[in-house]
């Protein structure tokens, strides 16, 4: 049997551990002691109680591979080092390890106590608030103001963006349905303008904020929301290794870094022609597991298919868990739905049953 290493226990590469557990021995090196379900770590910060349900741990994940708690320091082909001192072999390395977060909507250690203190901290900090602005309007920013203006009534929320418009890259109709939508919900949506001067861009600060256009917005805590940041720390010592503007590795057409040819790489850390979220790594990881399937069973990479990225991406964007809009993969420019079928899909419930199988709750 084959061995797999899989570095990173995110949503990229716990779907991957799952998806080879029968036909390799598979071994998941992760740091944390736990996952976490960040899908629902913008709610928590209204529904503190939503923090037990979304902290998972990993020891049922896999029924015969295992799970490593550790961090891997450097790669190369057939082998990872680890920041213990010692290295693991493998036929095939895959790389997971995703991208971090502004606090507290992703950990930023490898503690799940620091990860509940930063989300209880924001918790606190906006029953404290009368006024709120959010800098960064992608999905996170966008759903945070949703979930404020929705569970909280008396405060005023300000969502604040460089971009012209919500959702550029979506189907024409999301981004107009939610800004409108959001005004109904009493925020005040403010696009083509840039914060300055933020105290912090990795977790929430105190007010005011300053704007590019002179103006002051009289908030008591603003909260950045603006975007994922690659993490390919693994990848310092891989020479040949080449990153997008965003940070991210490239990849050939078969998720391999260049310079290596047993080594894959997946999820938000890599730029496989896919935008950074769940949904990529839903397509994606079902992708590698067949490919590397394949390759143990003889046959040379390059004789396989290469890996065809979303062409029209699903997004659901709830605001609160009865309202929002998504875009589903249906048509050729994916369709744009409302509040309904967002909340029967995502903003009911946020996938937590389902994560909860996954990780064998
Ligand atoms: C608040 C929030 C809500 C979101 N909601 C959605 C949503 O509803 N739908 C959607 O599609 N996307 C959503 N996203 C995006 C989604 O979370 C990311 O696309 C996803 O986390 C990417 O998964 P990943 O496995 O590539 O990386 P990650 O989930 O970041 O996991 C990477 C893992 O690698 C580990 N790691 C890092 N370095 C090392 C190392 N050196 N050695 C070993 N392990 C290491 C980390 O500890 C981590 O566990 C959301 C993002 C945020 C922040």
């Amino acid at each position: 049997m084959k061995r797999v290493i899989i570095v990173g226990g995110g949503y990229a590469g716990t779907s991957l551990a799952r998806a080879l557990d029968a036909a390799f021995e598979v071994v998941l090196v992760e740091p944390r002691e736990a996952f976490l379900h960040n899908v629902a770590a913008i709610r928590a910060v209204v529904e503190p109680g939503l923090l037990d349900q979304i902290i998972l741990p990993y020891d049922r994940l896999l029924k015969r591979g295992r799970v490593v708690r550790e961090r891997v320091t450097a790669v190369a082909d057939g082998s990872v080092r680890l920041a213990s001192g010692g290295s693991l072999e493998a036929d095939f390395i895959v790389l997971a390890t995703g991208s971090g977060y502004a606090q507290p909507f992703k950990p930023v250690t490898d503690s799940m106590a620091d990860f509940r203190a930063a989300s209880a901290a924001t918790e606190a900090a906006i029953k404290r608030a009368s006024s709120i602005a959010i800098v960064g309007a992608g999905a996170v920013g966008v759903e945070l103001a949703g979930e404020i203006a929705a569970s909280v009534r008396g405060k005023s929320v300000t969502l604040v963006s460089a971009g012209a418009t919500l959702f550029p890259e979506f189907a024409p109709g999301l981004g107009q349905r939610l800004a409108a939508d959001l005004r109904k919900l009493g925020v005040t949506v403010r696009m083509g303008v840039r914060a300055e001067g933020l105290g912090a861009a990795d977790r929430p600060v105190a007010g005011p904020l300053r704007l590019d256009t002179g103006e002051v917005i009289a908030a008591d805590l603003v909260i950045p929301a603006m975007g994922a940041r690659p993490d390919t720390a693994v990848l310092t010592g891989a020479p040949a290794a080449r990153f997008d503007r965003l940070g991210r590795v490239e990849t050939d057409g078969w998720m391999r870094p260049a310079g290596l040819k047993r080594v894959f790489a997946l999820g938000d850390m890599a730029a496989n022609g896919d935008m950074m979220t769940i949904v990529a790594a839903s397509r994606q990881a079902p992708w590698l597991a067949k490919t590397l399937e394949a390759v143990a069973a003889g046959k040379a990479v390059e004789d396989l298919p290469t890996y065809a990225a979303w062409t029209s991406p699903p997004i659901l964007v709830p605001l609160g868990p009865k309202r929002g809009a998504s875009v589903l993969p249906v048509g050729r420019n994916g369709t744009v739905v409302g509040p309904m079928l967002t909340a029967a899909i995502k903003g009911k419930s946020l996938f937590i049953p389902r994560y909860h199988k996954e990780f064998g709750l």
